[in-house]
């Protein structure tokens, strides 16, 4: 047998004739499908060169047509989030109302009177659009919106607290997500950090005699995702602005997730609310849109009229604020929260956060007979389990939610569970489960009811690369 010759390799243009292609060309245009063919030429080369036969026609074109759908497909895919944690960061967190995305799509695709007073025919401001709402739901004065609540921590200190002091509990310099750290942000913003108290425990005397001419505000922030039990001791919001008001400081709260509503209401454990924090004489609270509020990435600031006001003068507002999508998605939101009765079936998020688990139970075991089906060549065993979900985002970190799933357990030790991990995140929509305990376990709370079915049906292909 001899080497097959590189030149049997077929043309660019004569792939390019073959009808698959065509129409390719017309859907992707012409330049793309052209890059896609020289491409995998080039790699068919190369194998040959290795050893490889000649590949024939119809197993080029199906190269190529693999290339083009890998290449024009969105880089911001959907996927099944089974990981168990509702609000995930990676993987975008909240998951917004039907009210908020057909106001997002409206936004997307009309002028709309962002900046601009219908009544009067003259300028607007945008924040005009959320801050009543704000407002009569948190019991502040006046809002503004940022993009992210990292954006609305920067700001506030830039604006308030630049070449002054900022008084915070040792206890209470957190690191989110590993990009956003009081400190540095504190240091970016300008501000100077004065710490105060121990890990553990800080006493209204530690922050009345950290006080000094320099001092531009007494700050708590929300230990959002870690917590620290036994010898503990944090001062009471209440004393906190009672101490920075003897002295004519503001006192500002962090909050990170803020919900509007009461979870306890709904059986879920309490959040600390921005209405709260005001009501115990916060000045400003600062909260993420896409934490437990449910809503699209921003950061809200509340608060104060007079501080408010200087925030927004603050130049660096302009570069931070938000768009008109993110704004029409927010104020349909909130709009829910007027409705806290309707709340769990109206907003996403909490609906996620209160699925009974017996539903998700029920779930598992419709879903359990195709999934089955579908696991039938893999060394494994499928079960339908209870389970315990997070919150996530940094939302109530030890409070766990009972959920139900499929837990995949190997009948033999290997890299099983890592290939189905592997296998699943390469299905049509993705499927981001979670390893643990030697099983992969597959927390169902996230999946919609109108997604099963579709979910199912895609999971057969893993029949394929069973082993
Ligand atoms: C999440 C969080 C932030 C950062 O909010 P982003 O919306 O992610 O920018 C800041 N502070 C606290 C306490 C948080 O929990």
């Amino acid at each position: 047998m001899t080497t097959p010759s590189l030149a049997s390799l077929p043309a660019v243009d004569r792939l390019l004739a073959e009808p698959p292609l065509a129409v390719q060309a017309a859907t992707h245009g012409r330049r793309l499908v052209t890059d896609c063919v020289r491409a995998e030429l080039a790699a068919a080369r190369e194998a040959m060169l290795a050893g490889a036969a000649l590949p024939d026609v119809p197993a080029l074109l199906a190269a190529i047509e693999g290339r083009i759908a890998a290449d024009t497909r969105a880089r911001l895919r959907r996927v099944f989030n089974l990981t168990g944690t509702v609000l995930h960061t990676n993987l975008g967190r909240a998951t917004l109302p039907e009210e908020a995305i057909s106001a997002m799509v409206e936004a997307a695709r009309h002028p709309c009177a962002l900046e601009y007073d219908i009544d009067s025919g003259g300028r607007g401001d945008r924040d005009d659009l959320v801050s009543e709402l704000l407002a009569e739901l948190t019991g502040g004065e006046a809002a503004t919106v940022v993009n992210n609540n990292a954006a609305a921590v920067f700001l506030l200190l830039n604006t308030l607290a630049q070449r002054k002091e900022v008084i915070v509990s040792r206890g209470e310099l957190v690191e989110i997500g590993g990009a956003f750290r009081v400190p540095d942000i504190m240091k970016r913003a300008g501000a100077k950090l004065v710490e105060v108290g121990c890990t553990n425990r800080s006493h209204a005397r530690d922050f009345e005699e950290a006080i000094t001419a320099r001092t531009a505000m007494l700050m708590k922030v929300h230990t959002s995702n870690y917590a620290v039990h036994g010898f503990t001791k944090a001062v009471p919001q209440a004393e906190l602005a009672a101490i920075a008001h003897a002295r004519g400081l503001p006192f500002v709260e962090d909050l990170g997730s803020g919900t509007l509503t009461d979870l306890d209401a709904w059986g879920l454990p309490h959040e600390p609310t921005p209405r709260e924090a005001i009501a115990a004489g916060a000045d400003i609270v600062t909260f993420s849109g896409d934490k437990l509020l449910g809503g699209p990435q921003a950061g809200i600031l509340v608060g104060r009229r007079e501080l408010i006001a200087k925030i927004k003068k603050n130049p660096l507002k302009r570069a931070l604020r938000v768009g008109k999508i993110t704004l029409a998605g927010l104020e349909a939101v909130l709009r829910l929260y007027r409705d806290p009765e309707r709340l769990p079936e109206r907003l996403e998020t909490l609906r996620l956060l209160t699925r009974p688990q017996a539903e998700i139970l029920a779930q598992a075991e419709r879903l359990q007979p195709a999934i089955t089906q579908a696991l039938a060549g893999w060394p494994l065993i499928l079960t339908v389990e209870p389970m315990r979900s997070q919150i996530g985002s940094g939302s109530l970190p030890v409070d766990r939610l009972p959920s139900a799933g499929l837990v995949c357990r190997p009948l033999k030790k290997g890299g099983t569970l890592n290939r189905l991990e592997k296998a699943l995140r390469a299905l049509p929509v993705p499927v981001i489960g979670r390893i643990a305990d030697n099983a992969l376990w597959l927390d169902l709370r996230c999946l919609r009811a109108a997604d099963e079915a579709d979910f199912a049906a895609q999971c057969a292909v893993l029949a394929r690369c069973a082993k």
